[in-house]
């Protein structure tokens, strides 16, 4: 089962997954957490993008899709994957449907956040006071939402061309009332 949980910076995603990783026992698969590593432990890697990430855009597809594919065969062990952050492109959706299809798999449904912007924004200041996320800043986070409005909204489009199912959830509120939303939405899907 290959899940994606969807929606603007701030929605709740990485929050969701890690809830529904316990839940259901799907590995949660989050890109801008696996970079965040690289750049703590100072690789090459993260040499490259920790820049890119501060500034609020994306890392180019590419790379990213390299991430994806060394680790995606680990975290479809199992119940499956759940990717958090990826794809943020069309060109990232085409990348992993062709990687997943040489495995007879597909995306089997998504989840997408649904939040009022200011809402976000709040939210994601009120993270950077929190966490500490040096892309939580008024000016980075208005670059982040233009990304996700200029090329990620896209791949929405993309899946819904395909016939995949789309679970449009409410994400504003507590996040148990979200989780409850998320799992009265996606409840059987293992069986579909
Ligand atoms: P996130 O934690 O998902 O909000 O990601 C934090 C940052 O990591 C993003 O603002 C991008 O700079 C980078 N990033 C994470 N995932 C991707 C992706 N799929 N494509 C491009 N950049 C990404």
């Amino acid at each position: 089962m290959i899940g994606i949980i969807f929606g603007p910076p701030g929605s709740g995603k990485g929050t969701q997954a890690a809830r529904l990783e316990k839940d259901l026992g799907i590995h949660h698969l989050s890109t801008g957490d696996i970079l965040r590593g690289e750049v703590a432990k100072g690789t090459p890697l993260g040499k490259e993008v920790g820049r890119i990430m501060a500034a609020g855009d994306l890392v180019p597809d590419g790379l990213i899709v390299d991430v994806v594919r060394s680790r995606l065969p680990d975290a479809e062990q199992g119940v499956g994957a759940l990717l958090d952050g990826f794809p943020r492109t069309v060109a990232q959706a085409r990348a992993l449907d062709s990687m997943l299809s040489d495995e007879g798999h597909r995306v089997n449904f998504i989840v997408a956040l649904d939040v009022p912007e200011e809402l976000l924004v709040d939210r994601l200041l009120h993270r950077a006071q929190v966490e500490g996320r040096t892309d939580d800043t008024r000016e980075v986070i208005a670059e982040r939402m233009r990304e996700y409005h200029k090329l990620t909204e896209a791949v929405l489009d993309h899946y819904r061309k395909q016939g995949v199912r789309i679970h449009e959830v409410d994400g504003t509120g507590s996040p148990d009332e979200v989780f409850d939303r998320i799992h009265a939405a996606i409840s059987g899907i293992s069986s579909r």
